[in-house]
């Protein structure tokens, strides 16, 4: 794809701002489609089209003026997307299976990986039948809409069970047995159109309230002794799914191996220290993998980085942080600073 052409972006949050400016330094024009009204990307793209996910008509009509189009959440339904064919990049194969926690795990469980061991649950006799199998305590998980921690509830005693099924609503779940690990990391990849996979640096990620705070890059030594192992778990799943762009996996750092957690199909929070720690950015490589353009080296720039995610009020420290001559700032200009809501990130390379 030559500078000039137009790349469709489905989602309009911060994932999709930083695609884009990472797009319009190759020349791309970027048009974003959204159902809000001033989506934080569309401020820095082209073209902005508001619209619902679920509308077939208004998204087959964006996508008629995009040269490709790719998604930067994992929601989005798969069907008025499924028309698009090989514009649609990734494909909605990589959708289908990470936008629903039971056909993942079946996905993952079928390419041979390691996960934590499951069950499907839809009411008290399936959970009752999961804490049998999985034993307690574990975690329940919403198959659909997760994520930030969002739709799931631990059951830690049999009395915990009625509870942790009415907190989720009655939805579809998964129950999960709770793993103890070292560490959480992350495992970012990109894949080109002819199967070409570079994976970039690990980092070790520190969640609060079920929210990704920190990376850090070294992960540690728990981290770094498995992380052959995760990598090519990693490029096993991407070629698993014919991935065309980048693609993360969450593992656990597990004393026998890495466990993994969940895949994500683009981008990720975990990766946004890319930008400056490592020769290339996670959004650059997938705007390169997309647009069928050679992928680059991913090595650190430096000793490793740190990447600290403003949340809610975290974005008043604005003034301190943008003085601060090590600091990296981001800020996505998404309003309203909700608790929990992601406002920015800062980034420090060692
Ligand atoms: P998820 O939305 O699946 O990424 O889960 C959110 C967080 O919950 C993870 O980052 C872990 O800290 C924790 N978690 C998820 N699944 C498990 C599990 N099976 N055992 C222990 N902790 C878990």
């Amino acid at each position: 794809m030559a500078p000039g052409s137009t790349i469709g972006i489905i989602g309009g949050g911060q994932l999709g701002r930083m695609l884009a400016i990472a797009a319009a330094q190759f020349g791309f024009r970027c048009h974003v489609y959204d159902p809000h009204e001033a989506p934080c990307a569309a401020e820095v793209a082209a073209q902005f089209t508001r619209g619902s996910f679920d509308d077939a008509a208004a998204i087959a009509h964006f996508a008629a003026g995009c040269d490709v189009v790719t998604y930067e959440f994992e929601n989005p339904p798969t069907g008025p997307l499924e028309p698009l064919g090989d514009r649609l990049r990734p494909s909605t194969r990589s959708l289908t299976v990470a936008q629903d926690r039971s056909v993942e795990k079946r996905f993952l469980d079928a390419a041979g990986v390691t996960i934590a061991p499951w069950a499907e649950v839809d009411d008290a006799a399936s959970l009752d039948a999961a804490i049998a199998t999985l034993g307690l305590p574990l975690l329940l998980k919403t198959r659909r809409f997760g994520y930030d921690g969002k739709g799931q509830a631990w059951v830690r005693s049999r009395g915990e069970a009625a509870d942790a099924l009415a907190a989720l609503g009655g939805r579809p779940a998964v129950a999960e047995r709770a793993m103890q690990f070292d560490a959480e990391y992350s495992v970012i990849a990109a894949r080109s159109e002819g199967g070409e996979v570079r994976v970039f640096p690990v980092s070790r990620n520190i969640h609060r309230d079920g929210i990704l705070r920190r990376s850090e890059i070294p992960a540690g030594l728990a981290v770094e002794a498995q992380i052959e192992q995760a990598e090519a778990v990693t490029r096993l799943l991407a070629d698993a799914l014919g991935h065309v762009g980048v693609m993360t996996v969450e593992f656990f750092a597990c004393a026998d191996g890495p466990v993994v957690n969940e895949i994500a199909p683009r981008v990720h929070n975990s990766g946004h220290w890319t930008i400056e720690g490592a020769k290339t950015s996670q959004f650059e490589q997938h705007i390169r993998a997309i647009c069928g353009l050679p992928l680059r080296d991913t090595a650190l720039v430096g000793a490793g980085a740190t990447m600290d995610n403003l949340i809610g009020a975290d974005i008043e420290q604005w003034p301190a942080l943008i003085a601060d001559p090590k600091a990296h700032v981001h800020f996505y200009n998404k309003g309203e600073a909700r608790p929990g809501r992601k406002m920015g990130h800062v980034t420090r390379v060692n």
